[in-house]
């Protein structure tokens, strides 16, 4: 079984860069309890019952959409995650976008996250698949590229990608997120011979893609 967990479950960490033999955290929503819930009901399981094998996979911040523009993230109503947002803001469908914080202790004082690409997620998957064939047991694998971006610096890359402008007000923190984390994706290379291959650019590249291909999601 490979489970779609997230790095939600590290909650606030007092590290920025996170690995899978730190300590899980308090979730700050029910998404994220939900997640650290049935990770550790997957970890009773498997100790108890040696015949399952476990993937919980542990995705950092999953943005891009398949290549051909076929098939991209199509959010309901006014998008909760950035990049829906920005891109949405770059179409022209939103007028401007809201950045919640800019007094984080980051260099910049936005928010850091671990984009990564849907494409390398979803390679992620296959190999911990093949993985677990072989290995029984319950196994977690942060997957993530191991690099940070703030929201600003999503912001000048999607303009510098898009060649759209981005307008944004500075807004207060959102409850429940943290200032900065990515992925320490060393065990996910070591064990499931997987990294990630696309690198920001790409992301924004093939969101933008869909984006204009599909200006109204799904519904045509
Ligand atoms: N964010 C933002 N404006 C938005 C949406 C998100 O400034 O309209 C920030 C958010 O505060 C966080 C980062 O962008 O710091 C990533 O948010 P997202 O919801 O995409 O992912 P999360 O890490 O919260 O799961």
């Amino acid at each position: 079984l490979v489970f779609s967990s997230s790095a939600t479950v590290y909650g606030d960490s007092e590290h920025w860069e996170l690995n899978e033999s730190m300590p899980v955290g308090v979730p700050s929503n029910n998404y994220g309890y939900t997640k650290l819930t049935v990770e550790q009901l997957l970890a009773k399981t498997a100790s108890a019952d040696s015949r399952w094998s476990f993937a919980n996979l542990r995705y950092f911040n999953p943005i891009g959409a398949h290549r051909s523009g076929l098939i991209g993230e199509d959010p309901k109503g006014i998008p909760n995650n950035l990049l829906p947002f920005v891109s949405q803001v770059g179409i022209g469908k939103l007028p401007y976008l809201s950045i919640f914080g800019n007094d984080y202790p980051t260099p910049d004082g936005t928010a850091i996250r671990d984009y990564i690409h849907v494409m390398d997620l979803a390679a992620a998957h296959l190999k911990a698949l093949q993985y677990i064939q072989h290995s029984r047991g319950n196994h977690v694998w942060n997957i993530g590229t191991g690099n940070g971006s703030s929201v600003l610096e999503i912001v000048v890359q999607f303009e510098h990608v898009t060649g759209k402008n981005i307008p944004f007000k500075h807004m207060p923190r959102r409850e429940g997120d943290i200032a900065a984390c990515w992925a320490n994706a060393s065990k996910a290379d070591k064990e499931l011979g997987w990294t990630a291959q696309y690198n920001l650019q790409d992301m924004i590249s093939d969101l933008w893609n869909w984006q204009t291909k599909n200006p109204n999601g799904y519904d045509v």
